[in-house]
């Protein structure tokens, strides 16, 4: 295993530089020519980076970049993170979106998305601790990071107030972790005064991209607020390769602390549309102590037409690895309505109708049994 002092661009990097969250998030990779100081790319790796990254920029943190520089040239972490000219060819497809969630149809102040009736995103910054090349949300304009203003959050509080239905709020982004913790803080501050809100979720990546992020004083922040609110932190991994050592350590301090920790990953061609794949991702989550929450199927978005997988695929490899796994480790199987549909819950059809009160149910052996619905109306009779 390398390390990254023996990688030439970190030669002069202090250990106590490479583990603070700070320097490795104002230290990501931008360039080819940085890249190429840490791993070897090949001429078609290099036209894709030069392409694509005119319509999203390549960021890569250096813990990713390092994991890359111990693993191959088949290293799934690389179709993840370095852009491929794939990208450009699938930019202008009839049946692909530009925002599949229509985010900006439903937002009604800056910063704030209202889909649902209890729940709203709030996307404290535009940017993440690295650019994944599936993200759903490419058309974010990413060229200059920007992060959310007092006055934005004044707005977002503002709205909350008066919409007391409202009682979950999901931080995602961009990544909600690349905020200093001061802002965080005042944020939760201020949202533990309006009454209605229960529930806060961090959807992140950084627990994966920048895994020094979790630090002490993170959590002990999170131990004031969670005596006020359910607090969940959703990681999002798509495989189980991505999970370091130094993510393993994040993530059992915030379940040593008491933060309840769950796992979401997009349903992606080639990195992990395969039964062995996911099923090694979700017992490995378990046994660490993160339920497996959201898979959700692939977006139809610009650009990202080489990461589609077909959903009746989708539902094969559900359905293979459902019948076979414990129900800890299973998410559920969602889908994105595209133009703002919503997530909807899908699954192979064990169940179906075949008369008033009864079903045919199929089980993991594909036996399938007739039930009739006992009614207690009927019961007396
Ligand atoms: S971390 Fe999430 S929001 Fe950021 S680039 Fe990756 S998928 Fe997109």
């Amino acid at each position: 295993m390398k390390k990254f002092s023996e990688i030439e661009l970190w030669k002069d990097v202090s250990p106590e530089e490479w583990k603070n969250w700070k320097w490795q998030l104002s230290h990501c990779i931008n360039t080819l020519e940085e890249l190429e100081k840490t791993i070897t790319i090949s001429d078609a790796e290099a036209y894709g980076i030069k392409e694509a990254t005119k319509e999203l920029k390549m960021r890569i943190s250096p813990h990713i970049a390092l994991m890359m520089a111990n693993g191959n040239h088949e290293d799934t972490l690389r179709k993840q993170f370095i852009p491929s000219y794939n990208e450009v060819k699938t930019s202008n497809v009839y049946g692909l979106y530009d925002d599949v969630n229509d985010d900006d149809g439903y937002s009604p102040v800056k910063g704030l998305v209202h889909r649902y009736p209890t729940k709203v995103l709030i996307f404290p910054s535009n940017f993440c601790g690295c650019y994944c090349r599936y993200c759903f949300r490419r058309k974010l304009k990413r060229d200059v990071e920007d992060c959310l203003k007092q006055a934005d959050y004044d707005n977002i509080f503002k709205y909350l107030r008066e919409h007391p239905a409202i009682n979950e709020v999901i931080f995602s982004g961009g990544d909600p972790l690349v905020v200093d913790d001061d802002i965080l803080k005042y944020v939760l501050s201020k949202l533990s005064e309006i009454d209605s809100i229960k529930i806060v979720r961090f959807h992140t990546r950084m627990i994966i991209t920048i895994p020094y992020r979790i630090t002490q004083d993170f959590v002990d922040m999170l131990n004031i607020y969670k005596k006020r609110f359910a607090l969940y932190m959703v990681i999002h991994i798509d495989t189980l390769r991505e999970l370091s050592e130094e993510s393993k350590e994040a993530v059992c301090r915030l379940v040593d602390n008491g933060i309840m920790c769950f796992a979401s990953c997009p349903l992606l061609h080639g990195i992990n549309d395969d039964e062995a794949v996911l099923q090694s991702l979700w017992n490995g989550l378990v046994e660490n102590k993160v339920k497996p929450y959201y898979l959700f199927q692939s977006d139809p978005v610009q650009g990202l037409g080489h990461f589609l997988v077909p959903l009746s695929r989708g539902l094969e490899i559900t359905r293979n690895l459902y019948d076979n796994m414990s129900g800890l480790a299973m998410p559920l199987y969602c889908f994105n309505v595209p133009d703002g549909g919503g997530h909807i819950l899908i699954s192979y059809p064990y169940i179906k109708k075949v008369g008033e009160h009864d079903f045919e149910l199929t089980n993991f052996e594909g036996k399938v049994t007739v039930y009739h619905e006992a009614r207690f109306d009927e019961m007396d009779k």
